[in-house]
């Protein structure tokens, strides 16, 4: 059973309250020392874990930024993103039958698609641990984002498509951006197994959804919907309805939600139920439910984690490179909780690796 509870006490490997955990089996991380996707004993996902989750009011400018008190650093590197709109659908509204419901318009960032909000954390992620070279696999959406993220950055990025099934102008986003692109016979898979291998080589510093840092920044959807219903609404929503891919934005907002009730800026009754979305040619997870596969429960309340299995160091997998250019200083009083403000190099830690 996936363990999602978020613990008040940040452990020895923290960085300023902030670390990486295991969600199969417990498994604590220095966030920044290593570069890492999934847990050095078990291979489960990793989750960016938070000492001081955030309340509304650490919250203060526009955009992703607006919430780097949700994130691992007060400032990324940024196109800007965020700050979409939340559109009136008076006649969707009035067909679907509900009293009150809204649209969130991701195409208005940068690179027209949600991916930039987890890829201005990735890419910031990324000089944290001394990487200067981007990739991922795409079949579209975020091969333009990463491409356009590794540009502002100053980085290397190379991205890997399946030959033929990427859309034209996606394929020219990535270009006109300076990546490198290969183009891959084979499908998606075939593609990440790829990128994979690089990336456990070391070759390169992987920024697909496997990455648990970008879903921070995917995060900051659930906060705009929340305080901009609530701002023009006087309330929070009951529900959101989002399209399920691999189930990384679900993922990312049930984190959001799951941070806000444990901070007490959202009460258990105020908490929006999620629904996911799969289109019906398209829909592996509605069919592994119908075929008995069994979703997984709620974290319980308490923030209290059982016994840990012996930890390890993790050996390094990337090659350190440019140093990373200095970020502003948070304003708000919660900015000590968080990764500092000249990042780490992994030459000079001295913090164990894992807890
Ligand atoms: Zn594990």
């Amino acid at each position: 059973m996936a363990d999602l509870e978020l613990s008040a006490d940040a452990p020895a490997c923290a960085a300023d309250g902030v670390w990486l955990a295991c969600i199969e089996c417990g498994e604590q991380f220095a966030p920044f020392d290593d570069v890492r996707y999934t847990c050095d004993d078990c291979d489960g996902l990793l989750e960016v874990r938070y000492a001081d989750p955030p309340t509304w009011d650490d919250f203060e400018g526009r955009g992703v930024w607006r919430y780097a008190a949700a994130l691992p650093f007060d400032a990324g590197v940024s196109l800007p993103e965020g700050a979409t709109p939340l559109h009136d659908v008076p006649r969707l509204e009035a067909d679907l039958g509900v009293e009150r419901l809204r649209v969130k318009h991701e195409g208005m960032n940068p690179t027209g698609s949600f991916k930039d909000r987890g890829m201005t954390v990735g890419v910031r992620v990324a000089q944290a641990v001394g990487v200067d070279r981007l990739a991922c696999a795409s079949t579209g959406n975020t091969s333009a984002a990463l491409a356009a993220y590794g540009a502002r950055g100053g980085m290397e990025t190379l991205v890997l498509l399946p030959a033929g099934k990427v859309a034209a102008g996606k394929v020219a986003q990535a270009s006109l951006h300076g990546a490198r692109i290969l183009e891959v016979d084979g499908n998606f898979d075939t593609c990440l197994d790829i990128v994979q291998d690089l990336a456990g080589r070391g070759e390169v510093y992987l920024l697909n959804s496997l990455n648990p840092f970008r879903l921070e920044g995917q995060k900051t959807i659930g906060l705009e919907i929340l305080e901009q219903f609530r701002d023009e609404e006087g309330s929070y929503p009951d529900r959101i309805v989002l399209p399920v891919g691999n189930a990384g934005n679900t993922a990312a907002l049930y984190k959001c939600l799951r941070e806000l009730e444990a901070s007490g800026a959202l009460a258990a009754e105020e908490v929006p139920k999620l629904t996911g979305v799969q289109a019906a040619g398209a829909a592996p997870m509605v069919e592994a439910i119908d075929h008995g596969a069994r979703p997984a429960a709620p974290p319980s309340p308490s923030p209290t984690r059982g016994s840990r299995r012996p930890s390890r160091t993790s050996p390094a997998r990337a090659s350190a490179s440019n140093p990373p250019p200095p970020p502003r200083s948070r304003a708000s009083g919660s900015s000590a909780r968080r990764a500092s403000s000249t990042p780490t190099s992994r030459s000079s830690v001295s913090r164990p690796a894992t807890c």
